[in-house]
């Protein structure tokens, strides 16, 4: 802590702003006596201080690894803005209005008015803690976050560092080359268009505390009776009091087939910068892939002893997956290999049709039409009919039309190692600041960690140490 409150006094003195210094000053005083409302304040200043171009963090955050949820971890990080990404979201937001009609349900399904989130892209430049989030929602303390606001971001360098590996399981080696040059730019298209036009759209049809509906029931028509709706949120229902364990899991699939559907306008895919016809192809082929080589990814996050899936983009993602092997029969196929010509352990390839008005007529249709139940049951609060449909797609099971437990059993077999982040650091050349940069390798991770610290805290003497205790390996 008092190494900390060193380099906090340091960084209090290039502070851009009254706002920051206020912010670091409380943060040390924090540090000093350990007092939380004294972290409060800081984090009442940090929400204040609004689009930094450098953004910062620091204290004891987040209570996951407590298994009282009490005890929060320690953890600091330091992310720059990235400006082109946020603008490309700007865009997005700007437009919104003119593409949510683009979507399958009706204007009386639509929100009255569409709240602008604020959405901005960082990349991290160092993170402290046991792992790193791919976006980030905090401060944590509920009054604060109610009362007086919070930040929204999306780590950038994060996801797409995540998205390259060696060569992916299950697909081809013409397909794992398209998604070495694509997955990057589909993946911002698609988290774009999931956060902002999927999370945010579609309205719940609801009774207001004195009786009053928040919709013409003569107009609402039903798209799946042709009929005026007959259900909706009494008041005191909420959409998660209505969906209960299934809520996360289903917004998230609803949110992702916005992203695929979406992604079929070429208006959208202009908006990231693809002016190109064969490019703009690729991009959406390279989406429409990735969510088919996800969902059976996914497969490993199903716990069969219990049959429950334990994350909700997994489940998410396998039961799009089942959609388009069901009502696209003709785009994806998979194929159980029994020996893998390389290692001979069983293995899956998964195949997806290269063919754009394939993806444009059929792909649509599908996703169009599931998406159009997902709104339609969570605009009306039908969890019944939701959960009916939705448990179809969710079973995981050797006697559907594809063997999914044997899928799970080969990807569970074939998950990878754990991945480590080799971390920048940042150094002063001619009074200019300068990145640097290190291998994407352990000796890289190691000369990272040196960087960072090595100067203070002897931290390479105190790794060598651990590591030849056999307290520290690298997997
Ligand atoms: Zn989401």
């Amino acid at each position: 802590m008092k190494l900390l409150n060193k380099h906090l006094e340091l960084a209090k003195k290039s502070a851009r702003n009254e706002t920051e210094s206020k912010m670091i000053a409380e943060y040390l005083k924090h540090f000093n006596s350990g007092d939380l409302s004294e972290h409060k304040e800081g984090s009442r200043f940090w929400i204040k201080d609004k689009g930094p171009i450098v953004e910062t963090y620091i204290g004891f955050i987040e209570n996951y690894r407590d298994p009282a949820g009490q005890r929060a971890e320690f953890e600091g990080f330091v992310a720059v803005v990235n400006k082109e990404m946020s603008k490309k979201f700007e865009t997005l937001v700007n437009g919104a209005s003119l593409l949510l009609p683009k979507l399958p349900w009706s204007k009386e399904f639509e929100k009255d008015r569409f709240l602008q989130p604020d959405f901005t892209s960082l990349d991290v430049l160092t993170f402290t803690g046991s792992g790193i989030p791919a976006g980030i929602n905090i401060p944590n303390y509920d009054e604060i976050r109610q009362n007086e606001g919070f930040k929204n971001v999306s780590l950038g360098n994060v996801i797409t560092a995540s998205l390259k590996e060696s060569k992916p399981n299950f697909l081809s080696s013409e397909d794992a080359k398209y998604m070495e040059k694509y997955s990057v730019a589909s993946f911002e298209v698609q988290v774009g268009l999931h956060e902002l036009l999927g999370h945010g759209s579609g309205k719940l049809l609801k009774a207001g505390t004195d009786g009053k509906l928040n919709f013409d029931q003569a107009k609402t028509i039903d798209p799946l009776t042709g009929k005026p709706v007959t259900k909706w949120y009494a008041a005191n229902e909420s959409y998660d009091s209505k969906f209960g364990p299934l809520s996360s899991a289903y917004e998230e699939c609803r949110a992702e087939c916005v992203g695929l559907y979406l992604s079929l306008d070429s208006e959208v895919i202009k908006i990231f910068g693809f002016t190109d016809l064969t490019e703009q192809r690729n991009v959406v082929y390279v989406n429409w892939l990735s969510m088919v080589h996800k969902g059976i990814e996914s497969l490993k996050m199903y716990n069969p002893s219990v049959k429950k899936w334990l994350q909700a983009h997994s489940q998410a993602r396998y039961v799009i997956t089942r959609v388009l092997l069901e009502s696209a029969k003709e785009l994806v196929k998979i194929e159980q290999i029994e020996k893998n010509k390389d290692d001979g352990k069983p293995d899956l390839l998964i195949s997806f049709a290269r063919d754009h008005e394939l993806i444009q007529t059929k792909g649509k249709k599908a996703i169009g039409d599931f998406l159009l139940k997902l709104q339609t049951y969570k605009s009306t609060g039908d969890s019944e009919a939701a959960i009916k449909m939705f448990d179809h797609y969710s079973t995981v099971d050797d006697n559907l039309e594809y063997p999914y437990l044997k899928f799970r059993d080969i990807a569970q077999a074939r998950k990878k190692p754990r991945r480590l982040f080799v971390e920048s650091a940042t150094a002063m050349a001619d009074s200019t600041v300068q990145l640097k940069t290190f291998p994407n390798t352990h000796e890289g991770l190691i000369q990272s960690f040196q960087e960072h610290f090595s100067d203070e805290t002897g931290i390479e003497t105190m790794l060598v140490d651990l590591w030849k205790k056999d307290l520290v390996y690298f997997s």
